[in-house]
């Protein structure tokens, strides 16, 4: 089943194999897409390209989401190299990783410009830039990724709790104008996963006990588990799809206690 074959993909936020955008890659390389991948500097630049190598991508592009310049060479880049572009794959954020360790309201207010920056206002700079290549495209799939942070209190997870928030709302606001185009947005709210940026949060082996005890599938979920929901969002079967927040999370959210 090659359901995603001939279309291409953008994959933002791979920092090693363990990142919930390298299990999406694999998933849709899996399904017959031909991707694109981004680097933050050189350290990940050596961690990326051998991974995009093992799925045959041919674009690996440069891109920090703080710098305009950077993110029109990717898309001009892209333009240059496909035409158009189906998919897009948006799995990054970033606060500081004091301001996920001291109280919510010793926030500074660096600290909470760029966690909303990069964690979310990346998502509408990246969508404003792929929408023309998605209308050549007849259509196209925006997905990021969020928390369940965004809409309740998790101990630690502070800035980015309203940076997700800010996250969702601008898939809203992104979903209502694209559509006209057939391009469609989403999030998937993902369960706690072990990765480098999970990492950066003050006792998550606490958030992964607990979920493992309170969802109701008793247990926690893995990327590829994410990865194939993204799969659904990016392909036919998600066609009637936009605007929501989708939850891949063994069932948590909808628990009172
Ligand atoms: P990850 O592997 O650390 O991925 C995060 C990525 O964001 C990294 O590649 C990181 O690069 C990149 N990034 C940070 N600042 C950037 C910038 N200015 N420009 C470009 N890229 C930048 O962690 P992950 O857990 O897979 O995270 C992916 C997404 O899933 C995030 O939006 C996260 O909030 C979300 N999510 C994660 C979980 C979880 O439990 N893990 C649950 C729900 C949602 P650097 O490593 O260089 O900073």
């Amino acid at each position: 089943m090659s359901s995603l074959a001939g279309k291409r993909a953008l994959v933002l936020g791979v920092a090693n194999e363990r990142s919930i955008a390298w299990a999406i890659a694999q998933a849709l390389a899996r399904e017959g897409a031909t991707l694109a991948f981004t680097f933050l500097g050189e350290a990940l630049e050596r961690r990326v390209r051998p991974l995009a190598a093992e799925l045959g991508a041919p674009l690996v592009l440069p891109c920090d989401v703080t710098d305009d310049a950077q993110i029109t060479s990717v898309f001009a880049e892209i333009e240059r190299s496909w035409g158009s572009l189906d998919i897009l794959v948006h799995a990054i954020a970033f606060a500081n990783r004091e301001d996920l360790a001291q109280p919510f309201h010793e926030t500074s207010r660096e600290g909470f410009r760029l966690a909303l920056e990069v964690s979310a206002y990346s998502l509408v700079a990246l969508t404003h830039a792929a929408l023309p290549l998605m209308k050549s495209a007849g259509g196209g799939s925006v997905i990021t990724l969020t928390f369940a942070g965004s809409s309740r209190v998790f101990p630690n997870y502070n800035v980015m709790g309203v940076a997700k928030a800010a996250l969702e709302a601008s898939v809203r606001y992104l979903a209502a104008e694209s559509g006209s185009f057939n391009v469609r947005v989403n999030a998937i709210s993902a369960g706690p996963i072990k990765t480098l940026s999970a990492a950066g949060i003050r006792n998550f082996r606490d958030m992964l006990h607990v979920a493992e005890e309170r969802s109701p599938l008793r247990r926690n979920i893995a990327a590829e588990e994410v990865a194939d929901a993204a799969v659904l969002l990016a392909g036919d079967g998600g066609r009637g799809i936009t605007g929501q927040v989708i939850y891949v999370d063994a069932g948590l959210s909808i628990m009172g206690v």
